[in-house]
């Protein structure tokens, strides 16, 4: 397969056409970026540990009935991916208050949520990606209301089978994004990525600790140190639960 120049290049992949006009190429990068790119850096590795974490976790959601854009991973930090327009909105899903939740409304830090949260997003860097009301989304027609249904009903879903599955890393999921986009024939497919770089993991066997409890992107964003070695952690448990599925 030979490859072309880049379609895309976000702040942690770059995407290229390929031969085949339905595939595209996903690279990871160890690029790092947080609060709209103000803080850059690079985790050593991070490419090929989210890839591998990514591809992980799409194999085992196709596997319960969730369409994916993951086709195979060619190489460590490369996905062939189906080629997808994506959709304009980041759907955040949150188990627990962290993060933006607390900021923008007092909540604090680590409230249980009495049932699961979906928010939508506006993916406009320039804008700082603002919180969406469902009738602003729609007032901009990012989505259809039949879009916004089926993706709810489908974060909801992703969201318990990811719960569960962290549960038997002695992980808990507070909160993760996710990215939708339209195949060929128009179908909904969950795309981008799903990584230490947009969920919140807390390690349960250090759960009372704000700050050694933190195996994802936060230890960057705050300056906790040791993010490699909280990325490979997480890999090494997800390696560990498929393996026993
Ligand atoms: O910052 P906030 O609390 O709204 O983030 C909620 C979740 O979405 C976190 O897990 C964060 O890592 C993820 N996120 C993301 N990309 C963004 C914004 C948030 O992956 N642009």
């Amino acid at each position: 397969m030979s490859v072309h120049t880049k379609l895309y290049e976000g702040k942690a992949k770059i995407i290229y056409p390929t031969d085949d006009p339905q595939i595209f190429l996903a690279v990871f990068k160890d690029d790092a970026t947080a609060f709209n790119a103000q803080k850059r850096g690079s985790i050593r590795g991070k490419g090929e540990i989210n890839c591998s974490i990514s591809s992980k976790l799409f194999k085992e959601l196709e596997a319960h009935g969730v369409k994916t854009h993951f086709i195979d991973s060619p190489a460590p930090n490369q996905m062939r991916i189906e080629a997808v327009k994506i959709l304009p909105l980041e759907v955040v899903v949150r188990n627990i208050a962290a993060g933006s939740l607390c900021q923008q409304t007092g909540l604090p830090l680590g409230t249980v949520l009495k049932q699961p949260l979906v928010e939508f997003y506006y993916k406009n860097d320039q804008l700082g990606d603002p919180l969406l009301t469902r009738d602003r989304l729609l007032l901009m027609e990012l989505a259809t209301v039949e879009q916004v249904n089926k993706i709810t009903h489908l974060a909801l879903q992703i969201n318990e089978f990811l719960k569960d599955f962290f549960q038997q890393c002695d992980i808990t999921l507070v909160d993760f994004k996710l990215e939708f986009g339209l195949n060929s024939q128009q179908q909904l497919l969950l795309a981008d990525e799903i990584s230490p770089d947009t969920c919140r993991l807390w390690d349960i066997s250090a759960e009372n600790d704000p700050n050694r409890r933190v195996l994802d992107k936060d230890r960057f964003r705050r300056d906790l140190g040791n993010v490699e070695d909280a990325y490979q952690e997480v890999l090494r448990r997800v390696i560990k639960a498929v393996e026993r599925e």
